[in-house]
């Protein structure tokens, strides 16, 4: 059957030139510095449009400094898949661990001038944490590139359909063969950025939070960042803020990263800020990372990390600034703090 193009799409195509169901990639007017808490440079095929081109969606959208790491998995192109994937969730062939992102990460990030460069805190990603010898790969990264890593992560661990197309088991949060990276983290002064899953995406309880709470509590002298707060999609777990309030409560050593699903799914409610969001966030105000969570691509970087206005908005001028910027560049090594002053 043929398709027509709605009028009012055709009149904001014909307007703009864009389709009207296309995301919306031009950059609001800067009403809050930003500093990013989850940006990947490559994606799952190990692509980058390249450092220059994060810089400049950073320019467009107000974010002065970002997290940056590569991934830490690879989508293999199968001999039985006719296209060629772009996304893990394009097919059904699977990932597989792929330490030399890092190597990228380093090469792309240290040819920049020093005052682009500065605006980069790098994480180390590229190491199967199911393994007793990933603390290895670790290491060897800080002995190559002394003073370069600012932060691990995204370590992955349970992540829904990533977890059932990874070859081998993937690592739980609290599994014993992370302990010494999680050391390690501790010791060099470096925060932890973590994926683990709450739940599955059939259960509505919170079925796997004691894995991540376990490390956190395994680990005090460790800084942990919970990235996208153990949802991925289709994790439903409505009482999500009530566990994240007892677990700030009960742990000073967990920041939580609000970026990619959880925006849509949990912190915007009938098209308005959620109210048990934002009073959770108001009770901890230092707690809380925005993040883009963008993967090789920038063209949406704005659109992605300014939506997050609609939250900063609705928060005191103190803890918005405290939010969009402030906690987590307050979770970097000292020697990156100092030397930013
Ligand atoms: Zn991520």
């Amino acid at each position: 059957m043929k398709q027509f193009l709605p009028f009012a799409t055709l009149a904001i195509f014909l307007a703009t030139g864009t389709r009207a169901d296309e995301p919306d990639t031009s950059a609001v007017p800067v009403r809050h510095r930003l500093s990013d808490c989850h940006l990947h440079l490559v994606d799952f095929l190990q692509r980058t449009e390249g450092a220059r081109a994060v810089l400049a969606a950073m320019d467009r959208a107000g974010v002065d400094e970002t997290m940056i790491s590569g991934m830490p998995l690879v989508k293999e192109w199968s001999q039985r898949e006719h296209q060629q994937p772009q996304y893990y969730l394009d097919d059904d062939g699977r990932c597989y661990w792929y330490s030399a992102t890092d190597v990228l990460v380093q090469r792309e990030i240290s040819a920049l001038p020093e005052a682009d460069r500065r605006r980069f805190h790098p994480f180390i990603c590229g190491f199967n944490g199911a393994d007793r010898n990933a603390v290895d790969h670790v290491k060897r990264m800080i002995e190559w590139y002394p003073n370069f890593w600012e932060g691990i992560g995204e370590v992955m661990t349970r992540h829904d359909d990533l977890t059932a197309l990874t070859y081998g088991d993937p690592p739980h949060a609290d599994w014993d063969t992370l302990d010494p990276i999680y050391d390690l983290a501790a010791k060099n002064d470096l925060p932890v950025s973590v994926h683990s899953d709450i739940s599955s995406v059939w259960k509505r309880q919170p079925i796997y939070l004691d894995e991540m709470e376990n490390a956190i509590r395994k680990h005090p002298e460790t800084r942990f960042i919970w990235c996208h707060a153990g949802i991925s999609r289709r994790i439903v777990v409505p009482t999500l803020t009530d566990d994240l309030r007892r677990l700030l409560t009960a742990h000073a050593n967990v920041s939580i990263d609000v970026s990619w699903v959880l925006f849509d799914a949990y912190l915007i409610k009938d098209g308005k800020p959620d109210e048990k969001w934002i009073a959770l966030i108001e009770e901890f105000p230092d707690r809380f990372l925005v993040g883009s969570d963008k993967v090789g691509k920038f063209g949406d970087y704005p659109h992605e990390v300014q939506r997050y206005y609609r939250i900063l908005d609705a928060l005191k001028p103190e803890t918005a600034r405290k939010v969009g910027r402030d906690n987590f560049l307050a979770l970097l090594p000292k020697r990156v703090r100092e030397a930013r002053r």
